[in-house]
């Protein structure tokens, strides 16, 4: 029987990891932290510190709370320390091998109740949900950089993903203080299948010189009223993930109007990855 949700476990503790530890243990619940290194552990929980530190300092919580906060996450190298808990989501490596391992091994490790929940962004969760014997028990649950401050969460059902887990998952998310919002398993979800070929398109204005990049995120903030241009965003995400989304949108829908630009491949070849790079449309110090 599923009880309450009281522990739950997150593997993979950088950027969206641990904001994902943030929001849950904000929220009162308990949180198994685990990654693979103890450097990367070390980041997350200092990342972590330094965000709840934020929220204190724009009063948006009190310095108990965030003592509070941080006491309830428990940092773990170890993946079998995982197996206590109520609830468990991934936000590995974006990589399907990376993922495949983890979803075999939690589920023998796991007990039979409990929801393995995925934050990828592409991969296919009927595919992760496949390689378990809980299928119904397998969701995706997609959150949103930065996840401290970002309301949306995209529930993603597999093939075979139960009522029962998406309910919970979707209650999940409500307690946490999103929104989560209801998506079937298809390439790049919602998000992305809209999104990227939005940003891709821009780049093809780039390169058949169109426009600048300054021009076309002008066109976007003023006309579209978006917080950030596309070129801006596009650098933001990282210009390597973008190029991975659009190649994961060709493959599953074998559609050419998601063809990457070339230019796209081009800049990712010469790794110009936006700001995480120094260098993408726009230079970064
Ligand atoms: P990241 O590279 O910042 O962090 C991934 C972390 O996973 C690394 O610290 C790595 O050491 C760790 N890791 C690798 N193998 C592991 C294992 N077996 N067990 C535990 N930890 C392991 O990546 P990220 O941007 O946080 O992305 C994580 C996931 O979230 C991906 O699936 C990605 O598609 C998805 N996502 C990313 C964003 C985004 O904006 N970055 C948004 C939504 C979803």
């Amino acid at each position: 029987m599923r009880g309450e949700i009281r522990t739950v476990g997150v593997l993979g503790a950088g950027t969206m990891g641990n904001g994902i530890a943030h929001v849950f243990a904000r929220s009162g619940l308990n949180v198994r932290l685990c990654e693979v290194e103890q450097r990367f552990l070390d980041r997350g929980l200092e990342t972590i510190r330094k965000n709840l530190a934020r929220e204190v300092a724009k009063a948006k919580s009190t310095q108990q709370e965030m003592d509070a906060s941080l006491e309830r996450i428990e940092g773990t190298l170890d993946r079998s320390t995982l197996a206590g808990c109520d609830f468990v989501i991934e936000a590995a490596t974006e990589k399907f091998e990376i993922k495949r391992q983890i979803f075999a091994e939690l589920d023998g490790l796991l007990s039979d109740h409990v929801i393995l929940a995925s934050n990828t962004s592409s991969i296919s969760i009927t595919k992760l949900a496949a390689q378990t014997k809980r299928p119904d028990q397998v969701i995706g649950m997609h959150f949103f950089n930065p996840v401290p401050v970002m309301k949306l969460v995209e529930v993603i059902r597999g093939l075979a993903t139960s009522q029962a887990s998406y309910d919970t998952v979707r209650a999940l998310a409500e307690r946490l203080g999103k929104t989560p919002v209801e998506v079937n398993d298809a390439p790049g979800f919602v998000s992305n299948r809209v999104l990227m070929p939005l940003l891709n398109e821009a780049v093809f204005a780039v390169m058949e010189g169109v426009a600048t990049p300054e021009a076309i995120d002008e066109v976007f903030k003023l006309g579209m009223a978006h917080p950030m241009g596309p070129l801006t965003l596009a650098d933001f995400i990282g210009l390597d993930v973008c190029l991975d989304i659009m190649r994961v949108l060709e493959d599953g829908l074998g559609d050419p109007k998601y063809r990457p630009c070339p230019l796209l491949i081009r800049m990712v070849d010469a790794g110009w990855l936006g700001r995480k790079s120094g260098r993408g449309f726009y230079k970064y110090e």
